[in-house]
């Protein structure tokens, strides 16, 4: 086993590991975002990947998703601790504030999604996609560090590279849903179809565009919002250097069975 847990994340990440080795890893589908930094991290071995490339060349709808989890997979990772930045489509969700996603709604298209087109069939179950365990462990941890947050969320995934029209953003803050990004699917999808735990974490950077002109909503410049991200990346880089010591050794949520009962058989 190269590594037991995976973050994938911006590059700011990279910095967690102690005496990272770079490697290069091949997969079936193609090459990762990037190479994968394998290191110590407490009493874990994990490997680091930076989602959008070394150098953020990939936009969200080119990232090679399949090739990244099944890279991970490989190494032997067994849980994912993502993070992403989102936008807010309810006041009460402030910039700033740090979201464990519970639910995702896919608004994508055209990204390759599942391991199982080619000569398998399988049907597997997506009704918890993110792992209530690692959500549960983060939460606790996200109180103690006394980090503004929201235990559960729905996050709309759009495709992107373009933010969202007024009437898409209220479209989607009418059903309900607490954010938006661009990355989440088919990201936490392909974990659940490798049996992986998979943990979101969204930084709230902004209001999304749909809220504009509401009281208390201002406009905010993209200077801004890299400084809100800057410092949040720090508060995140704590946020898991203390959950990894609080993760048993074994895994005790479902995620390991996802594919039990997923199979046709006549
Ligand atoms: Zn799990």
């Amino acid at each position: 086993m190269d590594a037991e847990i995976g973050i994938i994340g911006g590059s700011g990440f990279y910095s967690l590991l102690e005496s990272p080795e770079s490697i290069e890893v091949d997969t079936r589908y193609g090459k990762p975002s990037d190479r994968i930094s394998i290191g110590r991290l407490g009493s874990f071995k994990v490997a680091f990947l930076p989602r959008h490339g070394g150098r953020h060349t990939l936009p969200p709808h080119r990232v090679p998703y399949k090739a990244n989890i099944d890279a991970l997979s490989q190494l032997g990772v067994e849980r994912i601790i993502s993070t992403a930045s989102v936008g807010s489509l309810k006041k009460e969700f402030k910039p700033g504030d740090f979201v464990l996603f519970d639910q995702f709604f896919n608004m994508t298209h055209g990204r390759q999604d599942t391991f199982y087109d080619e000569d398998k069939v399988a049907h597997v179950g997506m009704a918890d996609p993110y792992c209530s365990e690692m959500r549960e462990i983060a939460s606790d941890t996200l109180r103690e560090l006394g980090i503004s947050y929201h235990k559960n969320g729905t996050t709309v995934v759009v495709n992107g590279p373009r933010f969202s029209s007024k009437a898409e953003s209220r479209f989607f803050s009418r059903q309900g849903f607490e954010t938006i990004n661009m990355t989440q699917y088919p990201e936490v999808a392909l974990a659940r179809e490798k049996s992986l735990c998979y943990l979101g974490i969204g930084i709230i950077t902004d209001y999304d565009v749909g809220l504009e002109g509401e009281e208390g909503i201002l406009p905010v410049s993209a200077d801004e919002i890299i400084s809100v991200f800057g410092k949040n990346v720090s508060k995140a880089k704590s946020l898991i250097s203390e959950i990894l010591p609080k993760l048993s050794s074994e895994r005790k949520c479902k995620c390991k069975d996802s594919l039990e009962g997923a199979f046709i058989s006549h």
